[in-house]
């Protein structure tokens, strides 16, 4: 996994350091399409906070995870993928794959998705 605070590729996007089209914004969340899409639809919901991973979460975080899901849920709606069906994925440290070090919550749909999670050998 990469990054601290100072070098995070996720906070310079809520800083408008680096460029991304929100989708989403309120008090505690952004949300932007993902650069590299798996699917037809594939938006990250990161909250403002700079929290790791869910590894980091602290009691006081509660009410930042659940405003991740309800904009999720939000997002699906005006992207149209609700009704169809989506997967929602947090990915945590590194047997989770878990790239950037900012909390993200990934929105992925538009088409039927895999199941394919496996133990790599
Ligand atoms: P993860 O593997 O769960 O940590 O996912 C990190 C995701 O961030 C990947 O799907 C990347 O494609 C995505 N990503 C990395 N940099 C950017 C960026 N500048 N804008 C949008 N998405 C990004
Ligand atoms: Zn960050």
């Amino acid at each position: 996994m990469i990054g601290s605070m100072q070098d995070c590729i996720f906070c310079k996007i809520i800083n408008k350091e680096i460029p991304a089209e929100f989708l989403f914004e309120d008090d505690l969340c952004v949300a932007f399409p993902d650069i590299h899409p798996i699917a037809p639809v594939h938006v990250l919901v990161i909250p403002k906070k700079h929290i790791a991973s869910v590894t980091e979460l602290e009691r006081e975080d509660e009410p930042i995870m659940g405003r991740l899901t309800m904009a999720a849920k939000k997002l699906a709606e005006e992207l149209s993928v609700s009704e169809k069906g989506y997967k929602l994925l947090f990915r945590v440290g590194e047997h989770g794959g878990q790239e950037v070090a900012h909390v993200h919550l990934h929105l992925i749909g538009g088409a039927r998705l895999s199941e394919d999670i496996h133990p790599l050998v």
